[in-house]
């Protein structure tokens, strides 16, 4: 019988992940450079190696039958050779290579006709020079590799960012992208299973702060209109990206209505959060079920609203957790915590998901009890 599971990457994503996996009876294990890692804290098993290591990931794979990811920076011809041994990697090592380099990513859509910010290839500073006279400023410079929470990003407003931009990617692959200047920003998360079968989460409004999400909002405060469309994008973009598992799909609407897809993510994804408490079947729970042949379960509200609200640390240090009976009073809070044994400003410590009936009624509750909680 096959129930093993390994995932590469032990943060909060894994941990989540190894939670639901745990309950539907699978041994987990994960990699993990940290000793102490979110995932590795719950999982049977850890393996401590960086996420590049290949005899670490080959330990990984030794002792899994199905091969999941919470990190898109996976060897891929690694995972190839896992699936010519036998074992079954999901998202598919194709669909992560085309994912992983977000210049790749891009090309991928605009080939198949789906909307996104215009972007180029950049090689020099002249040439940025060059692309920026057509795409005018402000614009953005982004890492093509491993940029994650906008950490690969920077915004040009004018010439003389660009030197300072070049210094911080010096030695990096990056690419340039159009400001986009938009209303919200929503997600679409989607989950396939192995047989194909697809169910798609309600549409997601997340607000970000310097890059970094900070409060989902679901239902997303947009029109049917734009749901729709939304939806029917996600539905596209999957048609041309195989595998199973969930997948997260990032767009921004811009004032005339129009989409711009800006990120796909081919695994569990922040902005779904809140689905542990919201939804028949959490984003976790599908994707394990995704990936081990199971069927979908319904990606139904269980409530009519929900906010998701990041408790991100707000210094540097040990992690000391303040407020959470506090936090815990009032109803229909939930607080999620990560484990992680150092703090830093921005870091991504927990998170806390509040059910209401409206939207008002649960960010109001989300933001009282974050104010409540210091880690
Ligand atoms: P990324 O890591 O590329 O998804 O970017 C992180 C955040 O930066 C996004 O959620 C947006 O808030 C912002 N951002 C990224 N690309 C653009 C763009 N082309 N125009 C405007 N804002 C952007």
């Amino acid at each position: 019988m096959k129930n093993k599971i390994g995932i590469i990457g032990g943060g909060q994503l894994a941990r989540m992940l190894v939670i639901s996996a745990k309950k539907m009876g699978f041994y987990v294990s994960v990699l993990d450079p940290n000793p102490h890692s979110p995932g590795g804290q719950v999982a049977d098993k850890q393996i401590i190696g960086s996420l590049d290591d290949i005899k670490a990931m080959q330990e990984l794979s030794g002792n899994s039958d199905y091969i999941t990811i919470e990190w898109e920076m996976a060897n891929v011809d690694l995972l190839d050779e896992f699936v010519k041994s036998g074992k079954i990697v999901n998202p598919f090592p194709k669909t992560l290579g085309i994912i992983k380099d977000k210049l790749a990513q891009k090309n991928f859509l605009k080939k198949y006709s789906i909307p996104v910010s215009d972007f180029a290839p950049v090689s020099s500073r002249q040439n940025i020079q060059k692309i920026a006279e057509k795409f005018t400023y402000p614009f953005l410079l982004k890492s093509r590799f491993d940029g994650y929470d906008g950490k690969g990003n920077m915004l040009i407003r004018s010439e003389k960012d660009i030197a300072v931009a070049l210094e911080k990617f010096k030695g990096k692959l990056i690419y340039i992208e159009k400001f986009v200047s938009f209303l919200k920003e929503i997600s679409v998360i989607v989950s396939r299973s192995m047989k194909g079968d697809m169910k798609i989460y309600p549409v997601s409004e997340n607000i970000h702060e310097n890059n970094i999400l900070r409060t989902t909002i679901v239902p997303a405060k947009v029109s049917q209109h734009i749901s729709v469309k939304a939806i029917t994008l996600a539905k596209k973009i999957m048609k041309y990206l195989p595998g199973a598992g969930v997948f997260a799909i990032e767009m921004f609407v811009d004032p005339k209505e129009k989409l711009f897809v800006n990120e796909i993510a081919p695994r569990v994804h922040n902005s779904g959060h809140y689905t542990i408490e919201a939804c028949s079947t959490s984003q976790f729970e599908q994707h394990i079920r995704a990936i081990t042949g199971l069927p979908l379960g319904s990606t139904d509200m269980r409530t009519k609203a929900a906010v998701m609200v990041n408790i991100l640390g707000d210094r540097k240090g040990e992690t000391s957790l303040m407020g959470l009976s506090n936090a815990l009073k009032i109803p229909n809070v939930s607080v999620h915590i990560y484990g992680k044994t150092e703090t830093r400003p921005d870091r991504k410590m927990g998170h806390i998901t509040v059910i209401g009936k409206t939207v008002q009624e649960a960010l109001s509750s989300a933001t009282k009890a974050r104010k409540y909680i210091s880690i």
